[in-house]
């Protein structure tokens, strides 16, 4: 399992998916905060588990805004992305939308060629706020592996007061929205073919940019899960294009 992150910024580091990239996380070094609590989770079963950060430190607006500005005065060249991930779920930090913007102000005079991304597990994003801010960055990642709430409740075990249904919804008024999927075999996995296809059935109504599938290459808290072989996933990838559906494997 991946240790927490210990401060707000880290990095950069050098991703798959978004190539160099500055990594802030807006949440406490101590504890993962979220709402869900993934099987599959590389930071081992979650510590605060729900929307409301009850008694997890979270940095102020101001701390996050002051790393992220010596980060980039600091660095060498600037980073391809800056990147909201980190401790569990970046967009339950109730200052998100406020932090977003001051980010993007610090990109446009600091680091103009890097762009803003997120990673978030999309629990939020029925919320307005949330959206508006989701909206301001240049790129949204945004979790979705399950096509149905019973998977979504086994899989991804959601706090009370999550609804897979609201999730989707939210999803599919996303603009340019790209998707990230992880799939695991197992008695508790995702990878059936009846599952893949309702999941494909869904992105069908989310109609994302883009959908990015991948499988365990970490350490994992359950035992109920394994990973896939990589014919599995390009299996996967096969089924997304004949739905129409532009999809990468990592
Ligand atoms: S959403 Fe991400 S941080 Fe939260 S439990 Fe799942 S994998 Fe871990």
């Amino acid at each position: 399992m991946l240790e927490l992150q210990k401060g707000i910024i880290y990095g950069p580091v050098h991703s798959r998916r978004l190539g160099r990239s500055l990594g802030v996380n807006v949440l406490p070094a101590k504890v993962k905060y979220c709402a869900l609590n993934c099987l599959y989770c590389q930071y081992g079963w979650t510590g605060a588990h729900g929307l409301e950060p009850g008694a997890a430190e979270l940095p102020s607006a101001e701390k996050i805004v002051e790393a992220v500005r010596n980060a980039l005065v600091l660095g060498d060249s600037p980073p391809a992305y800056i990147t909201f991930s980190g401790n569990g779920e970046p967009t339950l930090h109730p200052d998100f939308p406020a932090i977003v913007e001051r980010v993007r102000e610090l990109r446009d005079k600091l680091s103009p060629a890097s762009r803003t991304a997120v990673l978030s597990n999309s629990t939020t994003v029925s919320d307005p706020r949330v959206r508006g801010a989701l909206a301001r960055l240049d790129l949204r990642i945004m979790k979705l592996d399950a096509g149905t709430e019973e998977t979504f409740r086994r899989f991804n075990q959601p706090c009370a007061g999550v609804n897979y249904g609201d999730i989707v919804d939210g999803l599919a008024g996303l603009r340019d929205v790209t998707i990230q999927a992880l799939f695991a075999g197992g008695e508790a996995g995702n990878a059936s073919p009846g599952h893949v296809d309702a999941w494909i059935e869904t992105l069908g109504r989310i109609a994302p940019s883009m959908v990015q599938i991948y499988t365990l290459d970490r350490g994992y808290p359950s035992r109920e899960i394994g990973p896939l072989a990589k014919q599995e996933l390009m299996a996967i990838a096969r089924k997304l294009d004949a739905a129409g559906i532009r999809a990468s494997v990592y």
